[in-house]
């Protein structure tokens, strides 16, 4: 099935949907981006994700698309083309496309930035099996550069980490600095003790997860303990849980670390008590 995708103003067939090989997030990787979950046919925590997408922006001194303020009728009309009920929204914005390479940024008055969006069909998102079943991880050094704040398509190195976990016959890996978790590949990470629920306190180490920003939010809500601060693997193999958040997993329990069994080694019920309160929730508010 051909796709319609979004480049700088045109819905286009994906097929022919075009940018420079000039384009510095091609060959710089100076580009920023978001994944927008859709549940029903909307949007999960939108304006969070635009909001991050406009730190991003500004952390990168990159200038705002020119469309930048017409991203939610552009969200929605995706959604609407490619006839979406479950699945993400891929929206990346790159600094453009001046005439040649250069390491120096381009002068405003010679490219604007390039903007691209992508739907991704995922039926069945919300009921996942990993939700049920809770997944593995191992850990990985983290070495990464040290602005993981700032959403950038710089991705290798979680690609590798994903690699890594494949060939241990696991599903993804925690990244360790410092004797610390940092986050997972592509989500935060969590452990559960004693009910409290502790995760990684936001700095430039992590990525400010949307996602996290609104479990951490429900969790106190329903008078769960939150305690943002480190931990190491060696105290999340002792936790009574874990699971991890992003906007294309929501909440996933983990039951394995480093060939460490978790509790009973099965999801555990504060994991399966934040999915449910996240996705009621999410639910009522998308857009
Ligand atoms: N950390 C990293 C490194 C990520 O790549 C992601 C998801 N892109 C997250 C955390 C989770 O962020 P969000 O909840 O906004 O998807």
């Amino acid at each position: 099935m051909t796709r319609t995708v979004y480049v700088n103003g045109e819905y286009l067939p994906e097929t022919e949907a075009k940018v420079s090989i000039f384009d510095r997030g091609f060959l710089m990787a100076d580009g920023v981006y978001e994944v927008t979950s859709v549940l029903d046919g909307k949007l999960i925590d939108f304006d969070g994700h635009l909001a991050r997408l406009e730190r991003s922006l500004t952390e990168l001194d990159m200038d705002k698309p020119d469309q930048f303020d017409d991203l939610l009728e552009i969200h929605r009309e995706l959604v609407r083309l490619n006839g979406i009920e479950e699945g993400m929204i891929y929206l990346q914005v790159t600094r453009g496309a001046p005439g040649d390479r250069d390491f120096a940024f381009p002068d405003a008055e010679t490219t604007r930035p390039t903007l691209v969006l992508f739907t991704q069909n995922k039926p069945g998102l919300a009921d996942s099996p990993a939700a049920k079943t809770g997944i593995k991880v191992i850990s990985i050094d983290d070495i990464r550069w040290g602005r993981r704040d700032i959403k950038t398509v710089q991705l290798l190195y979680p690609s590798m980490g994903k690699m890594m976990a494949k060939k241990a016959g696991c599903d993804d890996a925690w990244m360790v600095e410092d004797g610390f978790v940092t986050e997972g590949t592509s989500n935060n990470a969590y452990i559960v003790k004693g009910g409290k629920i502790i995760t990684r306190q936001l700095s430039n180490d992590i990525l400010h997860g949307i996602t996290r920003a609104a479990v951490l939010r429900f969790a106190r809500e329903a008078q769960m303990e939150v305690e943002e601060r480190p931990f190491t693997i060696e105290e999340a193999q002792g936790a009574d849980e874990a699971f991890i958040t992003s906007a294309s997993t929501f909440v996933f329990p983990v039951i394995e670390i480093d060939g460490a069994k978790l509790g009973e080694g099965t999801p555990g019920p504060a994991a399966k008590r934040l999915r449910e309160i996240y996705l009621d929730e999410s639910r009522k508010a998308a857009i």
